[in-house]
């Protein structure tokens, strides 16, 4: 059989279809990103992937935080709104009222149910993109299937998991047993059992799509290793899918340009430092498409 070329992510595979913001566009046509906080102990990861889908260009972004964390995120937050959710309730009305395009739902958001029942529910909605990462990929860790299912019944692949070494051997136990030698290759079975885009993570990372197209990213940068890089990388995904752009080249794009902002910010850089430094290298791929 043919094997399906795997290619190294450049912006050569998608740049050209990264959103740029027409001249009569309003916020809410540059998307609106919701994201998930965590309770308040844990708020700093979903502040961090909301302020990376701001920087990505999304026009509008939402911080969906538990009534007992409003406070500490509200104290932390200029352009991006705060909502109250809670409960299914709350999640719904949100949805019905301010018709979000994407979602991101796992930074700091802790493991259990209220992570499984959000999670199952954007799916069953069928409308928005989503991204899935840190617990909200945990989560599902004792039964995988039941999200796997879930994002398979979506006439077209609208979900992006983000799993790192870890998280993927939680979410993918039988792929890492069948000892495929390459990430790529598990990346890619990953990515059809899932019914999603995954997106492989570490110093190579891989981006896969269930439709067998595949990527490998090169311009990773150890000063990437660093708390809260991953919420970033979610952030920007979300951000960019959240203006239209289709998964698999979300993905990539979001991989790429995380990877050059680390680079340009160079040593001692800190996740709080990478939204802004990916805003750059977006205008630069942009070029004089925005003026
Ligand atoms: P997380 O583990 O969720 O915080 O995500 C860490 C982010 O940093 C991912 O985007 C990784 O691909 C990236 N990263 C971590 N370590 C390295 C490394 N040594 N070289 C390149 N990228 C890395
Ligand atoms: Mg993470």
């Amino acid at each position: 059989t043919l094997q399906p070329r795997c290619f190294e992510n450049t912006p050569a595979l998608w740049q050209k279809l990264l959103p740029a913001p027409d001249v009569d566009t309003h916020k809410y046509r540059r998307g609106h990103v919701a994201v998930f906080s965590g309770d308040a102990t844990a708020t700093g990861a979903a502040r961090l992937s909301a302020l990376a889908a701001a920087r990505s260009g999304a026009g509008a972004v939402t911080l969906l935080s538990p009534a007992e964390a409003l406070a500490v995120n509200a104290a932390h937050l200029t352009s991006i709104m705060l909502s109250r959710c809670d409960h299914m309730e709350d999640l719904r009305s949100f949805i019905e009222k301010r018709k979000p395009s994407a979602f991101v739902l796992g930074p700091g958001f802790g493991i259990g149910e209220t992570a499984r029942k959000f999670a199952l529910s954007l799916l069953q909605d069928q409308a928005d993109k989503l991204v899935f990462d840190a617990d909200a990929m945990t989560s599902f860790q004792d039964h995988p299937d039941i999200l796997f299912a879930a994002a398979r019944k979506s006439p077209s692949t609208r979900l992006v998991l983000t799993p790192h070494e870890g998280e993927f051997k939680r979410l993918f136990p039988d792929v890492v047993e069948t000892k495929m030698p390459s990430k790529l290759e598990r990346a890619r079975a990953a990515a059809v059992r899932a019914g999603a885009v995954i997106v492989y993570k570490g110093a190579d990372t891989v981006i896969a799509s269930p439709d067998g197209r595949a990527a490998i990213n090169a311009n990773g940068t150890p000063l990437l290793a660093t708390a809260g890089s991953g919420d970033v990388l979610a952030g920007l995904t979300g951000g960019l899918l959240a203006q239209g752009m289709p998964p698999y080249e979300a993905a990539c794009a979001a991989v790429f340009i995380h990877g050059a902002a680390a680079r340009r910010l160079g040593f001692g850089l800190i996740a709080e430092d990478l939204p802004a430094a990916a805003a750059k290298v977006i205008a630069g791929l942009l070029g004089n498409l925005i003026e």
